[in-house]
């Protein structure tokens, strides 16, 4: 045992707590926060209304496994 409970943290979780980028993993910058760049927030913009677009839920062929049982 490691006893590191942020080993499964996702990588995105793990930016947040490494203060850095969560997109590139670079160190931030306040201006961008919690983003490097302009360019990294941007992108992050882009995906999140990417995924604004596809509605939850409409697919319903596959589903997970064991998640909550
Ligand atoms: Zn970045």
């Amino acid at each position: 045992m490691t006893g590191d409970a942020n080993d499964n943290a996702p990588p995105e979780e793990r930016a947040k707590r490494a203060k850095v980028c969560p997109n590139c993993g670079k160190p931030r910058d306040p201006r961008y926060d919690p983003f490097c760049s302009k360019r990294c927030a941007d992108v992050d913009l882009h995906r999140w209304l990417k995924g604004g677009y596809v509605i939850p839920g409409e697919s319903d062929g596959e589903k997970p496994g064991d998640e909550d049982e």
